[in-house]
């Protein structure tokens, strides 16, 4: 059973809104490629454990807080008593552990993951007594990129490596366990602890006035030229896309970056910058928003 799907986090649509209108540093850049690349190995975690959702109560991406200590786990399942929490990395190419350091391909010095999953372990199995569950905790850290290795490490340890994914979900598969009416109690529980918005301080600065106004195409983020008709055609990798589906994409970033702006028909329209006149801007909105008010002090939502 799903209790809660993984969906992009809140700062990878904002960085993903900022990246075509803003000029990102390496640092920034390399930062967004780490997140992308996270989501990409969760996702991909997702679809292997599907077959397991029958007889378990999976929840994704859920960040809890306990006395000031927040902390994220990438998934949970549980069925008959016991809490599995997985930590996914993505880790690519050949990583070596030195005095408990873990060092990249580039020899550059990465956290520890197993300190993090020990971390977790240790806060839900604290969480879950508090709130009288009598669950197991099983931990375990997941590389699901086929492309890494890890040497130098100490066998025992909670660690799935690619080649072991496979028969790892086979095992849990075959364990003969079932959802009961209290892990269910427990999964909502978590649910109920969830923290949307969790607090990100890596988004880089942005105002208004300096972001560059258009629509990027979603596909290659260069620019649209004017629409012709009722789409746009991206002259850089040929992609087409409706102008209202478009124009909406482009309002929901802006509503992401600005949630406490105002959403007018001319905000909208400078936002968007490609259009000649803002008859299109204006008909989007009417028929998908909710309009407050009447004339120049209108605005919108949705
Ligand atoms: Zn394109």
């Amino acid at each position: 059973m799903l209790i809660k799907d993984r969906e992009p986090s809140q700062e990878l649509l904002m960085l993903r809104g900022l990246k075509p209108r803003l000029h990102f540093t390496n640092e920034e850049k390399n930062y967004l490629d780490h997140k992308e690349k996270g989501f990409e190995g969760e996702l991909a975690f997702d679809k292997l454990t599907e077959p397991l959702r029958e007889k378990m109560a999976f929840l994704n991406d859920v960040t809890l807080k306990q006395n000031n200590n927040e902390y994220q786990i990438d998934s949970m399942a549980i069925a008959s008593n016991k809490l599995h929490t997985f930590e996914v990395k993505n880790f690519e190419g050949d990583y070596i552990v030195k005095d408990n350091k873990w060092f990249s391909p580039s020899n550059i010095i990465v956290k520890n993951p197993l300190l993090q999953v020990q971390r977790t372990d240790t806060l839900l199995t604290q969480l879950l007594r508090e709130k009288g569950f009598r669950h197991t905790v099983e931990s375990h850290l997941i590389f699901i990129n086929p492309e890494f290795n890890l040497y130098n490490i100490p066998s025992g340890l909670p660690i799935v490596y690619p080649a072991q994914l496979n028969r790892f979900i086979e095992k849990l598969n075959n364990e003969p366990v079932k959802i009961t009416p209290s892990d269910m109690k427990l999964a909502q529980t978590l649910l109920s602890l969830h923290i949307n918005d969790s607090t990100y301080s890596n988004l880089p600065h942005y105002d208004y006035q300096t972001l560059q106004k258009g629509i990027a195409c979603p596909a290659c983020l260069k620019f649209y030229s004017p629409p012709k008709y009722t789409s746009f055609h991206c002259e850089s990798c040929q992609l087409q896309e409706g102008t209202e589906q478009a124009v909406l994409r482009s309002m929901k970033d802006f509503q992401l970056l600005f949630p406490s702006e105002k959403l007018t028909t001319n905000r909208l329209f400078d936002w968007c910058g490609v259009f000649k006149d803002k008859r299109t801007i204006r008909k989007v909105l009417k028929s998908n928003c909710q309009q407050q008010g009447h004339g120049v002090s209108s605005y919108f939502f949705r």
